[in-house]
């Protein structure tokens, strides 16, 4: 096996859960500190990272490491540097930004989602590096904006950075699982115009507020055809349809019928099923009826993503997982969307997503990662890229 930093690893991720990188500039907060932590351990490294800007204040890091062992593969490694807010203080036991450690586990917000994954792929990659040449090359990735629009894995991608490369491993916290899979998201906002009248005189307009009452209703119909249709997946489940927002008319004019109104559903998909055939079934429902016009936009699109558990990337880190943990993989699914959702379906990257920490306690209060995790899933990291470049899998 290939020894690994397990000091380093750990003492990095302190290091990065102190750095608040939350998106918050009204505070003075992006990502920006913990990116330059990134870009400045790679050059202690003698790596030569390139920072490009995905936004004003939020750098993409990116470094190339060649193996000087010959041809092989590129594997790319990505985390983000992106942080969501801290929340409620009163919520949390311990200093959300104080990467404290205590019972064995690694507290702070990040912890988990994701700076002991990111900090876990620097020191594997450092670990595979120091233990000789390897064919082909591994780009370690540091992205910003992951937890937003994920505009730094889309500058990426649009930056021609994800050509050429094989398989991308995504170190998001997923309790040890091995996620080749991951649900779809398709956010739309409905407008549905009518006329403005006098609420004495409903016969002078055409109300689109009973037309939202139609179109929720054909929304749960909807849901229910889909999931007949898709049935549920083994790691993702069902397909699910939910209006979220509905905005109409005003309580200071509860005597008006008002010209407009909206209604916001968040779809959430599974492999097999088309987001433009839901947005024109959504489109069509909304226009049935009658003297209400409708019109629908896409505020998100995120695909679902369906990588073979035969593709190299996937079968080179269940092997990793074997060799290291001595346990069998478990295979499982990401609930939401990642960074590989866009590396995979924008970029034409086969992406897995695996990495140290709860899949259910990013987000929350009292985030933390078990400090054995985090060398443990190093150490599958080293193993799998040493896999994947030597096509040993
Ligand atoms: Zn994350």
């Amino acid at each position: 096996m290939i020894e690994v930093d397990e000091r380093g690893v750990v003492e990095f991720t302190q290091a990065l859960v102190r750095i608040p990188s939350t998106n918050d500039p009204a505070r003075g907060r992006t990502e920006r500190p913990a990116a330059e932590l990134v870009e400045a351990r790679m050059r202690e490294w003698g790596w030569d990272p390139v920072v490009s800007e995905a936004a004003a204040g939020r750098p993409n890091v990116v470094a190339v490491v060649e193996g000087g062992g010959g041809d092989g593969p590129t594997l790319m490694f990505e985390g983000h540097t992106d942080v969501v807010t801290e929340g409620d203080l009163s919520t949390w036991t311990v200093d959300p930004f104080g990467g404290e450690i205590r019972d064995g586990r690694l507290w702070g917000r990040g912890s988990a989602d994701m700076k002991s994954g990111l900090a876990a792929t620097l020191y594997a990659t450092r670990a595979l590096q120091l233990a000789g040449p390897f064919p082909g090359r591994i780009k370690v990735c540091a992205l910003a904006d992951e937890e937003g629009l994920m505009i730094g894995a889309h500058h990426f991608v649009a930056s021609g950075l994800a050509d050429g490369v094989d398989g991308a491993i995504v170190a998001e916290p997923e309790a040890g699982e091995i996620c080749a899979v991951a649900k779809g998201a398709l956010r739309l906002r409905v407008d549905l115009t009518g006329k403005m009248a006098h609420g004495a005189m409903p016969q002078h307009g055409r109300n689109p507020v009973q037309a939202v009452g139609t179109l929720l209703v054909a929304l749960r119909g909807l849901q229910r055809e889909l999931q007949e249709r898709h049935p549920a997946h083994e790691h993702l489940g069902e397909v699910y349809v939910t209006p979220t927002v509905l905005r109409a008319g005003s309580e200071e004019q509860v005597n008006v019928i008002p010209a407009t109104a909206s209604v916001f559903v968040d779809v959430r998909t599974i492999p097999g099923l088309e987001h433009k055939v839901v947005a024109d079934r959504v489109a069509a429902l909304a226009a049935a009826e009658d003297g209400i016009e409708a019109s629908v936009s896409v505020l998100v699109d995120r695909p679902p993503v369906d990588v073979p558990v035969t593709d190299p990337v996937v079968a080179a880190l269940a092997a990793a997982h074997r060799t290291v943990t001595g346990e069998e993989p478990v295979y499982g699914g990401v609930p939401g969307s990642t960074d590989g959702t866009v590396l995979t379906h924008w970029g034409g990257v086969p992406s897995v997503v695996y990495g140290p920490g709860g899949k259910w306690i990013a987000h929350q209060a009292d985030e933390y990662v078990e400090v054995a995790e985090i060398v443990r899933c190093t150490k599958v990291f080293a193993e799998a890229a040493r896999r994947f470049l030597h096509r040993d899998f």
